[in-house]
């Protein structure tokens, strides 16, 4: 794709349509940004659109534009399956693999009848989509959502909404603008969505400035967790259920814990792993610099992947095996971490 397949899809929007788009699981910026980026979009052109998301998210994004008209499956499963069911057209965005999108939704996915559309980043795409436009080199599902109306010839629908939400994932997918994906095309992107109305001050400090005083004590405690393999050039964190009960754990509080450990000096590879008893298993975020993939990292021990530089996955042991395991793998990697 997508280029040569963009008559076809100007041919299918060209006519009302009952439209779900859905982001993964545990959806982040870039996955609550481009759905609803696109939401937008797909209202404009007077299609019957709607974000139905896995399951609920930080509360960091519930001020995007849109965000009263998101439909989670976890809590209002039945509603959701209707839609999926009715559907003529799924966008599944930010991901590319059912799998990712929970165990339950997953399922209404793969025997829903409707055309399926791709746009993601991600490496190592499934085969599911009637239209596949993946693309790992793309800083976000953002930019590709943005690249998407570009080649519909239409970026002169990109209002203030819809600007604002695409803003909003490029820059948590690049770090705001550090990460190596970010491009001069990237900051194009970002140009004309400024122009379009995104309020990129106000947008940050809606995203980073909304911290609770027991969000930064846990902080506290995930950098006194903080462990140190010099030689491995590694550092994780570790963060138990009890631990996120002491400090009123709430979605998104632990987000980007983990760059603190990349942080460091000397260190190319970061994980922490965070207990989550409802789930019984321990969620892993990975990130690396330079060459060594964390996506393969995951994908080979932790039922998980990614990119190449931030991956997740899980352990489905207790914290301490789960690091004494973590701990037993690294040396068969020594080679790669003591590159660059
Ligand atoms: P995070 O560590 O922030 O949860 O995720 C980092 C990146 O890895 C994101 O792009 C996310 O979509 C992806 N990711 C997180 N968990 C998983 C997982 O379990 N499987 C796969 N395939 N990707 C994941
Ligand atoms: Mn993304």
């Amino acid at each position: 794709m997508i280029k040569a397949q963009i008559p076809d899809i100007k041919v299918l929007l060209s006519t009302p349509k009952n439209i779900v788009i859905v982001p993964h699981k545990n959806p982040d910026g870039d996955a609550m940004g481009s759905t609803l980026g696109l939401y937008h979009y797909l209202k404009s052109l007077n299609h019957n659109a709607i974000v139905v998301a896995p399951n609920d998210y930080p509360d960091f994004l519930k001020w995007l534009p849109g965000d009263d008209t998101v439909i989670k499956f976890e809590s209002e499963t039945e509603d959701s399956k209707a839609l999926i069911t009715n559907a003529d057209i799924i966008f599944t965005l930010d991901f590319n693999a059912f799998h990712r999108a929970g165990e339950h939704m997953a399922t209404a996915l793969e025997t829903a009848t409707a055309l399926k559309i791709m746009i993601d980043h991600h490496q190592q795409p499934d085969d599911y989509a009637n239209f596949t436009y993946s693309d790992v080199s793309m800083s976000s599902t953002c930019e590709m959502v943005y690249n998407f109306i570009e080649m519909l010839d239409d970026t002169k629908r990109i209002d203030v909404k819809i600007a604002t939400c695409l803003y909003v994932g490029i820059m948590t997918d690049t770090g705001s603008f550090r990460f190596s994906a970010t491009t001069s095309r990237t900051h194009f992107v970002i140009g004309s969505l400024i122009e379009k109305g995104a309020n990129n001050s106000e947008i940050h400090n809606n995203i980073f400035d909304t911290n609770s005083y027991s969000r930064l004590q846990l902080l506290g405690r995930a950098m006194t967790n903080l462990k140190v393999l010099p030689e491995l050039r590694t550092a994780y964190i570790t963060l138990s259920q009890a631990e996120l009960d002491e400090f009123n754990f709430k979605k998104g509080d632990t987000e980007g814990f983990v760059n603190y450990a990349l942080s460091l000096k000397g260190i190319i590879f970061a994980a922490i792993f965070i207990e989550s008893a409802k789930d019984r298993i321990i969620k892993i975020s990975l990130r690396s610099k330079g060459e060594f993939s964390v996506n393969e990292f995951s994908r080979a021990h932790f039922h998980g992947g990614g990119h190449t530089n931030a991956a997740g996955g899980r352990s489905e042991t207790d914290m301490s095996s789960t690091i004494m395991n973590f701990i037993s793998i690294l040396p068969q990697y020594k080679q790669e971490l003591s590159q660059i």
